[in-house]
């Protein structure tokens, strides 16, 4: 049964053509797949509304999808966390479950915004901004997250490795939205670690990196797992660096590293102050992980 598109209201902001907000995913893939272009995914606003403020988002109706149960909340499925889209960054903060399976997950909401943001803030728009420099993608991406779309076509589910294509882009097709991520919980133990370069909590790191071993139960095998930001138009994940850590220790790692990132200089540092922090963050991000063994 279709559902019913509800009609569009004008909205206060003259950029927009009007406003609507959803209250199940059906109806809200049902609005995505009308409006099709027309249509802009609005959860808690704070990337968007500097969009449509400074940099030229126009003549789109806005979804809120603020009110669709389905894209809320946080719960345990077999191996994987999932976290549903709409859930905010303030939320993750203060979850026992992410603490404790995804520690990484945490700390890279540590040091983001500050607790207006955070309570706004979603970890949807984190990944759909599609900013190199957001916070939450950098462990996502060490945690090995999958992204499951959802369009009135069907659902998806890619690989948060494969989901930035560019500079506020991604994969995301026209009618579909991000209903949740989904983050396998590491079996064996995990050490981590996050690293950010900033100015301030309340501003956008200069150079993030985030880091893991995660142990196999049972074997010996040891996984490492890096990520970066700010380094290149999308945040970069490096992982299996077991290999060349072997082959040719810290120095390998760096040359593979070194090879792919392309920072740029801009109001928050220079390139060459941005290639320092990558070359002294990542020795001592390893030096920290590899402590006691590998
Ligand atoms: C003062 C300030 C400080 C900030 N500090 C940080 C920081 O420290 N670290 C950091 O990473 N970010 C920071 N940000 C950026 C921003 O807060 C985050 O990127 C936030 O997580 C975006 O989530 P949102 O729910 O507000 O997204 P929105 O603004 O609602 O949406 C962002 C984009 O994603 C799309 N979108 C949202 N949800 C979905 C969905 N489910 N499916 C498909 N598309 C969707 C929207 O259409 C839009 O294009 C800051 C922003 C401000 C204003």
């Amino acid at each position: 049964m279709r559902a019913e598109v509800p009609i569009v209201f004008r909205t206060t902001l003259p950029e927009l053509e009007g406003y609507l907000k959803p209250k199940t995913l059906e109806e809200a893939l049902e609005i995505l797949d009308e409006l099709n272009d027309q249509a802009k995914i609005y959860a808690g606003g704070t990337d968007l509304l500097i969009d449509i403020r400074l940099r030229g988002v126009r003549n789109k109706v806005i979804v809120d999808i603020k009110d669709i149960k389905e894209l809320k909340g946080i719960r345990e499925e077999g191996d994987r966390i999932v976290i549903g889209a709409t859930t905010t960054i303030a939320e993750i903060r203060s979850s026992q479950l992410i603490s404790s399976k995804l520690p990484l997950l945490r700390m890279t909401t540590e040091r983001f915004a500050d607790q207006f943001i955070r309570a706004r803030a979603t970890i949807g728009g984190n990944i759909c901004n599609a900013s190199p420099a957001a916070d939450t993608s950098l462990s996502l991406l060490v945690y090995g997250a999958e992204v499951e779309l959802a369009s009135r076509r069907g659902k998806r589910i890619i690989p948060l490795s494969s989901f930035f294509t560019g500079v506020k882009r991604t994969a995301i097709a026209p009618g579909e939205l991000v209903v949740s991520i989904k983050v396998p919980v590491p079996r064996g133990r995990q050490k981590v670690k996050y690293l950010r370069y900033d100015r301030s909590a309340e501003d956008l790191m200069i150079v993030g990196i985030a880091g893991a071993v995660f142990e196999e139960p049972g074997s010996s095998n040891k996984i490492i797992n890096l990520s970066y930001g700010a380094v290149a138009p999308i945040p970069l994940l490096f992982s299996n660096l077991q290999d060349a850590l072997e082959r040719g220790g810290e120095e390998e790692i760096l040359r593979i590293v070194k090879e792919k990132v392309s920072p740029i200089s801009d109001v928050r540092a220079s390139r060459e102050y941005r290639m320092h922090l990558i070359e002294a963050g990542t020795r001592l991000l390893l030096k920290e992980l590899l402590r006691g063994g590998a």
